[in-house]
């Protein structure tokens, strides 16, 4: 039996680490971030009309490979993941609207971080750990917290987090990996988060939006199974203007993003919620392949959505994989 160290708990690393739990090893999962979500993550706020919940990253999944497909269907047995039945339509850059392709589309339940806390479940995972760094080799690798924190000794280490990260952590004891890492570039999103008392007059749940000067994606959280509380909305800036306004304050881009969704709605209602969250590395430009990144010699492996894809099934497969090799 084996131990292993993954930094990020994120659904890739979630992937990893169940594959190697699977097999009898032993895991420790260690994540800077206060709970489950990564870019998967659920915003919760009070309002005087119940708890609104915002999924501020990824907004739906799709399962085509089947070992995903058998994870999911498992975890919605357990009530972590619903099948979304919405209106999915995109707008083109006349502003016509099209139905989106009939494809099923998920979400985690009641949030969309319920996929990530499923996955999680029966891990001994630390969250509001920040790792800054390892020593010492294969065999024999200690992992470090940001505070000093001595957090074991490990046979091998699994790197799970965004491709930005990944140098600072690797690059003294992989540089192929970290070079690797360092030549990907992600793309930054200002997603806007509002809710109503009542919902807006939309007719649909979910709206891409083609060459549109701000917007990239808006969805509406009423028909997403599992959810309550009050009407709320989550609106993306289209990747070229979120980097153009990647500095400003958040109170500003909230505005902003506001009143796009009054041009798409119609005239609002005083908002109960009005925020802002800037995802600095929100979606990988051009993802690197071959799945995942494996140094034999050095015990260290890297997995992630850079490596597979930018979206959520291909970042599971990527640690899935990566755990695969692992006990290969
Ligand atoms: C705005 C937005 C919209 C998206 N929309 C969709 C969509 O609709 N459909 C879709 O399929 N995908 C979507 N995606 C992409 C999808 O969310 C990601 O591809 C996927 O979640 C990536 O998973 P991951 O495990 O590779 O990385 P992450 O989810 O980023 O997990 C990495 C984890 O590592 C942790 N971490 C980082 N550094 C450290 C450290 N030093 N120490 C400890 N922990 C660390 C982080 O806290 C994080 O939890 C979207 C993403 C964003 C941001």
């Amino acid at each position: 039996m084996g131990s292993f160290a993954i930094i990020g708990a994120g659904i890739s690393g979630l992937a990893c680490g169940n594959a190697l739990a699977a097999a009898g090893h032993q895991v420790s999962l260690f994540d800077k971030g206060r709970g489950p979500g990564g870019r998967m993550s659920t915003r919760r706020v009070d309002t005087p009309f119940g708890q609104a919940s915002f999924d501020h990253g990824a907004q739906f999944f799709t399962e085509r490979d089947a070992d995903f497909q058998r994870t999911i269907s498992a975890l919605e047995t357990q009530g972590a993941v619903g099948l979304w039945q919405g209106e999915f339509v995109r707008f083109d850059s006349k502003g016509k609207q099209h139905a989106l392709g009939d494809e099923p589309r998920y979400v985690g339940t009641p949030g969309m971080n319920g996929v990530v806390r499923g996955l999680a479940a029966g891990l001994n995972t630390t969250w509001g750990m920040r790792v800054s760094g390892l020593s010492g080799r294969k065999g024999a690798w200690q992992v470090h917290g940001e505070s000093g924190e001595n957090l074991g000794l490990f046979d091998q280490v699994v790197c799970a987090v965004p491709a930005e990260q990944v140098s600072d952590l690797l690059a003294p004891h992989t540089p192929a990996i970290a070079v690797k890492a360092k030549a990907v570039r992600s793309l930054p999103c200002w997603a806007g988060l509002f809710a109503f008392e009542k919902p807006l007059k939309i007719d649909w749940d979910m709206a891409r939006f083609d060459a549109h000067p701000v917007l990239d994606v808006t969805s509406a959280g009423l028909n997403q199974p599992g959810r309550t509380g009050p009407a709320s909305y989550v609106v993306h800036g289209h990747a070229d203007w979120s980097i153009a306004h990647l500095e400003e304050g958040a109170d500003q881009i909230a505005a902003l993003l506001l009143k796009e969704l009054a041009k798409i709605a119609g005239p609002l209602p005083t908002p109960l919620v009005l925020s802002a969250h800037r995802w600095r590395y929100a979606r990988v430009e051009t993802s690197h392949g071959p799945g995942y990144l494996y140094d034999k010699d050095q015990g260290i492996g890297a997995c992630g959505d850079w490596l597979a894809g930018p979206r959520v099934e291909s970042a599971w497969v990527s640690g899935h994989h990566l755990g695969q090799a692992l006990l290969g």
